[in-house]
């Protein structure tokens, strides 16, 4: 496979040069952890304060990673991003609150999402996270209920708050299933993750059978999480539908492991980022060989995990843009990665994000978290805008 991430010219086409200047500025910014870690604090408390920040963090952060307040004003973004071949992930970027008002109202957010995505032609796919549906403390309970033969817990059916989850998600999947639109169902941690694996399971009974409406996400961080895959492939054959599965390395490592340390139970996550990466490609790698029965979004900022499912892809002789092989980044991170894929013909989106600037802020606060955490990001997002500013100077001589 010939594909090189080089070209940052079709990276950063669609950027103009005065933002691409703004990320510049905003990359080096969040290079610190120190001052990542302070402004984590006291962005939250500022934006309640009533002081004129808002029009900052809507010319930086947000406008990086974020594609508008509004549905209307996220088609701006997902307009740009198809007239380059890149379709997009919608998500409702709205932090999880308690209540079943506010569960409600995230449904209807959802379902409006995929109405609108359905009128879109590059946006096949919304996310759903089901805290933003379900109260924290019953997920944590229903995980801690008695394990089935399937390894996973056991206990949802008589609970009328549980019932009225599974009411949600139902809701939602019958929509995206009407509209032709696919539900992406995040994973979160491991404390609360074995009823959303039990409901995803169970909705792909339902949504999958002929065509792919649902997936669920592995976390290969998880050192459970490859046989927990081909676990759920196994139970996808035997009930005759198409197993959806969106693959990550997983998002809340530090947190997992402090808790299993404080509670005193085996970390759930993989010693090192070696075995971690072994997993993922394992993972990837498994979802190619059986494309017949599994659906594959690969969501990964990461080059050799894109490479060698392109070059799998490639030796097996399947068409660039398989209908069942997916690839996706977040907005605002790792364009070299998107834009060149989407050159070569394969299918690749970018998670989008909307939602009110005050509402997207923890959104925000992690993206700025992972790229002053996660060893290189930030860095390779910096030469690559610095070498597109290079390149666009040097033109000008
Ligand atoms: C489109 C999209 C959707 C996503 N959805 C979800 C989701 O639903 N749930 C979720 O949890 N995350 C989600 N993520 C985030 C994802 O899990 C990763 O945190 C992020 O993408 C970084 O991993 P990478 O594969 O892109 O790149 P890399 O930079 O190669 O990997 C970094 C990741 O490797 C792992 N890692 C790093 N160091 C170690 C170590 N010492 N030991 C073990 N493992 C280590 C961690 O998972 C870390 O995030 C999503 C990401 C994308 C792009």
């Amino acid at each position: 496979m010939n594909l090189s991430f080089d070209n940052t010219q079709a990276a950063f086409a669609y950027k103009s040069t005065s933002d691409l200047v703004k990320a510049r500025f905003l990359f080096t910014v969040i290079q610190s952890p120190l001052i990542v870690s302070v402004a984590t604090k006291v962005t939250p408390v500022l934006m309640n304060s009533g002081l004129p920040i808002n029009g900052i963090i809507r010319n930086t952060i947000f406008k990086q990673f974020v594609g508008g307040e509004t549905l209307e004003e996220s088609a701006r973004v997902t307009k740009q991003l198809g007239s380059y071949g890149v379709q997009v992930i919608l998500d409702y970027g709205v932090e999880a609150k308690e209540g079943d008002e506010n569960f409600d109202s995230v449904t209807e957010n959802i379902i409006e999402a995929i109405d609108f995505a359905a009128t879109q032609n590059n946006i096949p796919y919304v996310s759903v996270k089901i805290t933003g549906v379900a109260s924290l403390v019953l997920l944590e309970h229903l995980n801690e209920a008695p394990r089935l033969r399937s390894g996973i817990h056991d206990s949802e059916s008589e609970n009328a708050a549980w019932e009225s989850v599974r009411e949600r998600m139902f809701a939602i999947c019958e929509v995206a299933n009407e509209k032709g639109i696919g539900v992406l169902i995040d994973a979160e941690e491991t404390w609360i993750q074995d009823p959303i694996d039990r409901l995803a399971i169970e909705l792909m009974g339902v949504y999958n059978k002929e065509k792919v409406v649902v997936f669920n996400t592995y976390q290969l961080y998880r050192n459970d999480r490859l046989r927990f895959l081909q676990l759920s492939h196994r139970i996808a054959k035997e009930g005759g539908f198409i197993l959806g599965a969106k693959l990550v390395r997983g998002a809340y490592m530090e947190k997992e492991r402090e808790r299993a340390q404080k509670n005193g139970y085996p970390s759930p996550i993989h010693k090192d980022k070696f075995a971690t990466d072994k997993d993922y490609d394992a993972a990837a790698l498994y979802c190619i060989q059986n494309i017949d029965t599994i659906s594959l979004l690969l969501a990964s900022h990461n080059e050799e995990s894109n490479l060698k499912i392109m070059d799998e892809m490639s030796k097996l002789g399947m068409q660039k843009n398989h209908a069942r092989i997916h690839f996706s980044q977040l907005y605002g991170m790792s364009d070299h990665i998107s834009f060149n894929m989407a050159i070569e013909g394969f299918n690749v989106s970018k998670y989008l994000p909307f939602g009110p600037i005050k509402e997207v802020i923890p959104y925000l606060m992690r993206r700025a978290e992972e790229n002053s955490s996660v060893n290189g990001q930030t860095n390779r997002e910096l030469l690559l805008i610095r070498k597109e500013l290079a390149r666009r100077k040097d033109k000008k001589k």
